[in-house]
């Protein structure tokens, strides 16, 4: 069997201000990540991580490469986060799929709240397990899974990529066969779309892999897409594999934006842990952007009804 069809695609959503997910869609290499962390920084993580596997993703073959390739990105956001107090406490989520087309398996990396799904015969199913708060308290039956769903805190993520020297990463391989679709995406699509839905939507665009991803960024838009949506999507088909092409890429086409000093973002502050300033004090870590714009237009508002007032006023005591 091969990799059939691939595509990846990501969304800012229509609530968020900037597009804090990334990922890779170089077979037999695919992945998610969704950055958090004050100003860019999320943008910042996010790419690093991807870039850090695009370069020599290739070269991966088992689940010891994979991990390693993980522990890479994880250090390269770390010490960055270090050398930059801009970027300080930012980190991601990461989900990666390796696929062994000549043997017919796909191992799974994982960190964070970022899916891996598998479709088959008009079922899905998940693959990885969430690293968040709401997943810890379904698991330990504090909370139902329709509570978690609705949850204030369900984007409260408790493993992340870069904010520690060292991560421990979910790895483990499933087998695959002809007419399987594999689906990675970030919380943007799971708290958005549920996963029966997900699976109806992919059906209905034929199971073409390009036209899957488009329609499920609609679907998570149309309720509300509150948050970036990013989608990868591969199948598994008959035929040879393709031998791997000699080399590797020279450089990574994924661009780690610079976070500027003026840049007015959320939360990560220097001389804070970087975590949402929005989240009450917790020992986990909540990602996703776009909340920070909201005070200062606050203020600016109520500064417009301070001074319309004083106006009126000024206008009724002449
Ligand atoms: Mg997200």
């Amino acid at each position: 069997m091969r990799i059939g069809r691939a595509a990846g695609v990501t969304d800012t959503g229509l609530q968020r201000l900037r597009n804090e997910d990334a990922f890779v869609c170089e077979p037999p290499l695919f992945a998610v990540a969704d950055g958090m962390g004050g100003a860019r920084a999320g943008e910042v993580a996010a790419r690093l991580a991807a870039a850090a596997l695009e370069e020599p993703g290739r070269a991966a073959r088992d689940s010891d490469d994979l991990v390693g390739l993980i522990a890479e990105a994880n250090r390269r956001i770390w010490e960055r986060s270090l050398a930059d107090p801009l970027t300080a406490g930012m980190g991601t989520t990461m989900t990666v799929a390796l696929v062994a087309p000549e043997s017919g398996k796909v191992t799974i990396g994982h960190v964070g709240d970022s899916r891996a799904y598998l479709l088959r015969d008009g079922a899905i199913e998940q693959l990885t397990t969430d690293h968040s708060l709401v997943a810890e308290l379904v698991q330990g039956g504090m909370l139902t899974p329709e509570e978690a769903e609705r949850h204030p805190q369900r984007s409260a993520i408790t493993r992340a990529l870069g904010t520690e020297p060292d991560v421990d990463v979910d790895a483990f391989t499933i087998e695959v066969v002809p007419g399987d679709l594999v689906l990675l995406c970030s919380d943007g699509l799971s708290t958005m779309v549920a996963d029966e839905r997900v699976a109806s939507v992919v059906e209905d665009a034929g199971r073409d892999p390009a036209r899957a991803a488009d329609a499920l960024v609609e679907a998570a838009n149309a309720q509300g897409g509150v948050d970036n949506v990013t989608v990868v999507l591969f199948e598994i088909v008959e035929g040879e594999p393709e031998a791997s092409e000699p080399g590797g890429r020279a450089a990574s086409t994924i661009e780690v934006p610079s976070v500027a000093a003026a840049d007015p973002g959320r939360g990560g502050a220097p001389g804070t842990d970087g975590h949402d300033e929005e989240t009450p004090a917790d020992p986990v870590s909540t990602h996703g952007a776009g909340k920070g714009g909201r005070l200062p237009a606050l203020l600016l508002v109520l500064g417009v009804l301070v001074l319309g007032t004083l106006v009126l006023y000024w206008g009724i005591s002449r």
